[in-house]
């Protein structure tokens, strides 16, 4: 069940609440053509949103290409959509992606029938700027959840989409993953005057706290500290958690487990 979050007259909040897990996306809307970031996790989490888009060019943009952020895409597919990501982001679509549809109908038949792969027919590796008319949205990357992770920054209204590179009460850190750039972007987005609110894809949205909470967990990791502050995590989180130690920390990890 999709909620629907007027931000503000130019920005709405797409959310969709499960039992162990919330997605959230957001509508940006310029005068010219509106943003669709991050399609969900099927179509039907945006039929909720299709009122609102009138006749206005549509450009899709995924903050990556994991599952619950790309597959609903084809709820406002049609001719004259953009689909947006970054270069990465394009291959996975010839990689893993299908593979991980192609897993989840045989796991779970005619759940994801009307799911529709739509790759990204623009790319970037760094930076791209969108005029959406009287509203911008700038693009970035910044890898470590995944390689092919972006943010976007609309300058108008100080608010930053932060896709899955920041989460409370922590972040899922892949295997192999390379801490350092992920840390100093989020360093350089901290320091960056022109946002004030935070929007993750996952757990509470806020104010740059948010980054700051991410960067310390991340921090501790790396310098092989415990990490402060986590509170009572849920299961889910608990295992994240554990599973991060292992990514970051594997000989110290296995080390553990043999005790
Ligand atoms: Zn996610």
């Amino acid at each position: 069940m999709t909620t629907l979050y007027q931000f503000n007259r130019r920005i709405v909040l797409t959310e969709v609440d499960f039992p162990d897990f919330l997605v959230r996306g957001a509508a940006i809307f310029g005068t010219e053509a509106v943003v669709i970031w991050d399609t969900l996790t099927h179509p039907d989490d945006l039929q909720p949103l299709l009122p609102l888009l009138n006749d206005r060019r549509r450009i899709v943009v995924y903050s990556h290409a994991d599952w619950d952020h790309a597959w609903g895409t084809a709820a406002v597919a049609g001719a004259g959509l953009s689909v947006v990501g970054h270069r990465l982001c394009r291959r996975r679509f010839d990689a893993d992606v299908p593979t991980t549809l192609e897993q989840r109908r045989i796991e779970e038949p005619g759940r994801w029938d009307a799911v529709r792969l739509l790759p990204p027919d623009e790319v970037f590796d760094e930076q791209m700027v969108l005029d959406l008319g009287g509203l911008s949205l700038e693009l970035r990357a910044l890898p470590g959840h995944t390689p092919d992770s972006i943010v976007g920054l609309i300058p108008e209204h100080r608010l930053l989409l932060m896709g899955d590179t920041v989460e409370t009460p922590l972040p899922c850190i892949p295997p192999g993953c390379r801490l350092n750039r992920w840390q100093s972007e989020l360093e350089r987005w901290l320091a960056d005057p022109r946002v004030t609110t935070v929007v993750p894809a996952h757990g509470p949205w806020g104010g740059k706290e948010i980054i700051r909470r991410t960067l310390d967990y991340l921090e501790d990791l790396g310098a092989g500290r415990p990490p402060m502050n986590l509170g009572d995590l849920t299961p889910f989180y608990h295992q994240t958690h554990a599973d991060n130690l292992q990514h970051c920390h594997p000989a110290i990890s296995a080390n553990t487990d043999n005790q």
